[in-house]
């Protein structure tokens, strides 16, 4: 069992790799990004914020989302926690490292995805989800096998995000070497950074991840 961070930036595959470790390890993926969609579609006042920001591809704030992980730890995880685009900012590093002490657990290893920026805007303007079951899809790279059909629960529900537009991707990527990008250094410094390349195959970046929980 190991509680682990996913670091990249958008489009490198956090939340693909992070889906197959809770299918294959019992891990419980702690997506924030999920997590603010989720309060998008509640109707309430904090949503209708929520869904502006987000749409824009700028960062919710710090205490937003820490309140939102804080409420998560709670959940009984027997692989352990992903940690799936949380932290963003160096604040929200060092609130987790607070909340992982309170609740007695430990931060085992920090992931860093590898990709390079041509790369992710290809795969994330168009970029579709199933919305029963969410598995990934990509108009070129990786179509369903029959239009508008998921392969794995064969719901006709594809969703696409608000944000994956190139000019909120734009603003997405900024915010990432801006207030992301320092994370890196800072679990390099603490001894917890490990990376693996995201442009392999989905198999492989599957196979390096799971090398480096299997050493934490
Ligand atoms: P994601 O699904 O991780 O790409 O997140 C989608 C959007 O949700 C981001 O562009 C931000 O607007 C917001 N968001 C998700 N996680 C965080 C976070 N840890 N801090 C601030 N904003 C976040």
């Amino acid at each position: 069992m190991a509680n682990i961070i996913l670091l990249g930036p958008p489009g490198a595959g956090k939340g693909t790799q992070a889906k197959r470790l809770v299918d294959e390890r019992a891990m419980v993926q702690l997506s924030t990004g999920d997590m603010l969609r989720e309060a998008k579609t509640s109707g309430t006042e904090m949503g209708r914020l929520v869904a502006e920001v987000m749409d824009k591809g700028h960062l919710v704030t710090d205490d937003i989302v820490i309140g939102l992980i804080e409420e998560k730890l709670q959940t009984h995880a027997p692989g352990g926690y992903i940690f799936d685009g949380f932290p963003r900012t160096l604040k929200q590093a060092d609130a987790l490292g607070e909340l992982m002490a309170r609740v007695g657990e430990t931060l085992d290893a920090v992931i860093e995805i590898k990709v390079d920026d041509e790369a992710l805007k290809a795969r994330i303007v168009g970029r579709y989800t199933c919305g029963n079951c969410g598995a990934v899809y990509h108009d070129t790279n990786h179509p369903t096998k029959l239009a508008g059909i998921c392969d794995v629960c064969g719901s006709h529900d594809m969703k696409r995000r608000a944000d994956d537009t190139e000019n909120a991707l734009r603003t997405r990527m900024l915010a990432y070497y801006r207030d992301t990008s320092p994370l890196i250094g800072y679990y390099y410094a603490k001894g917890q950074l490990s990376a693996v390349d995201g442009l392999a195959e989905m198999d492989a970046v599957a196979g390096a991840i799971a090398k480096v929980l299997d050493k934490a």
